[in-house]
């Protein structure tokens, strides 16, 4: 096991690390009360349909740090290489989100390009995949139901073959930015089939006839998710992600991959916390030293969070089977974080309730993450299920 980055993967790290420094901490003071909306790397889509001035100015702010960013080569990092990315492995991808999240502004490097759209193949390159890394088109993920969220292999929405179409009927509850997104990833099953079985990834552009965006949510998460209907929603064969019945197995791939980063984050925003709490107590105040049991403790929480996340993204550079880390670092990463931005409220008091305090907001997002992507409950139950799989003997010191 080796978590050091190459010689190369060091200069970028340090390259992002001189940009947070330098570009992206002197902007804390104005990010201070930026709206929710420009959390994560879709931002663009909704914030672009602002006409508020205050909105706008931000959208200058990002749109110039995308431009410095792009001139230091701290773009498309994830991207292939065969796409012009830069293809950095997923330990290198962690040093580089840790740096990021040193910075309370919530800037990220590249286009919102989600990772199984890589398995596109011939005309859906050139219409879903390239748009995406260029930032002309973004897209929204289509798997949760009202009757299926923590346990998609329950999904009702169907996708019968009538020549060379599938006609989709089914709802969708909350994928995120489906009102502002230029196509959606859906998932439906083929008829007959149960479980994992039949399930069918397709790629639908928003206006297709029998697609509609019902409505959005507004949540304590920041983000808005939707709800979409299907009625007899006729989508070209051509335009099956991944071949017909693969769909389980790139879902699989689209959470496996992003838990390490769900743990990295985690991590950066407890340590922000931390900071917060730091200044409140004031140095080495009598106040402080009431609570410096319960600090360390989190610090060592946090430590090991953080090598549980570069184990994981370790283990996948290899590729490895990262079933049962990923469901470690998102319920660890998640609930620790939690249970840290509670404390944090707890020392702060009252005022810290504001609805526009740090604290307050980093709480909110805290809270959603538990849920978002895979309540913790069903982490557990996917820990859980390896213990049993590989018998008691898979838990003994060597
Ligand atoms: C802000 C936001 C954004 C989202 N974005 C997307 C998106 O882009 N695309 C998408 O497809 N989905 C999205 N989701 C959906 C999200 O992934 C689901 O909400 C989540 O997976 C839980 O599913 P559910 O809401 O149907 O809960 P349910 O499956 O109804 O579960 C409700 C609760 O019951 C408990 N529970 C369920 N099963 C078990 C069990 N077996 N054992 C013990 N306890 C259990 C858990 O505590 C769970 O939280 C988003 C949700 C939110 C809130």
């Amino acid at each position: 096991m080796d978590f050091r980055l190459s010689p190369e993967e060091e200069t970028l790290r340090k390259t992002v690390e001189e940009f947070v420094r330098e570009r992206l901490i002197p902007l804390e003071p104005e990010f201070k009360d930026a709206p929710d909306i420009f959390e994560g790397s879709r931002w663009k889509s909704r914030a672009r349909l602002s006409r508020d001035p205050v909105i706008l100015r931000y959208i200058e702010i990002m749109e110039d740090l995308e431009k410095q960013a792009e001139a230091q080569g701290l773009w498309h990092l994830d991207v292939p290489k065969e796409y012009g990315g830069m293809q950095v492995s997923n330990v290198a991808m962690l040093a580089i989100t840790e740096e990021l999240e040193k910075s309370a502004v919530p800037f990220e490097f590249g286009n919102h390009v989600s990772n199984i759209l890589y398995n596109c193949k011939g005309d859906q390159i050139e219409k879903f995949l390239w748009p995406c890394i260029r930032g002309e088109k973004t897209s929204a993920f289509g798997l949760t139901e009202p009757a299926s969220g923590a346990d998609p292999s329950m999904l009702q929405t169907t996708a019968v073959p009538n020549g060379d179409h599938f006609i989709i009927n089914g709802t969708k509850m909350f994928p995120t930015f489906a009102d502002v997104a230029d196509f959606v990833q859906l998932f439906a099953r083929l008829p007959d089939t149960k479980g994992r079985e039949g399930v069918t990834c397709f790629l639908i552009e928003t206006g297709t006839p029998g697609y509609r965006v019902t409505r959005s949510i507004e949540t304590i998460a920041g983000s808005e998710p939707c709800e979409l209907v299907f009625e007899d929603c006729r989508v070209p064969r051509s335009q099956v992600l991944g071949g017909v019945g693969n769909g389980w197995a790139l879902n699989q791939a689209w959470l496996g991959a992003r838990r390490f980063q769900v743990g990295i984050r985690a991590h950066g925003m407890a340590q922000r916390v931390l900071r917060v709490v730091a200044q409140l107590l004031g140095g080495d105040s009598a106040d402080a030293n009431k609570f410096v049991e319960r600090i360390g403790y989190f610090l060592g929480e946090l430590e090991a969070l953080r090598t549980l996340s570069y184990f994981g993204a370790w283990k996948a550079d290899q590729k490895m089977d990262v079933r049962s880390e990923a469901a470690n670092v998102k319920l660890f990463g998640t609930e620790l974080l939690h249970k840290i931005v509670d404390f944090a409220l707890e020392i702060a008091g009252p005022t810290m309730l504001r609805k526009s305090h740090v604290l307050a907001r980093y709480f909110r997002h805290a809270r959603a993450r538990r849920i978002i992507e895979g309540p913790s409950e069903i982490q557990r139950h996917i820990i859980q299920r390896a213990l049993f799989r590989e018998g008691v003997a898979g838990l003994e010191l060597p």
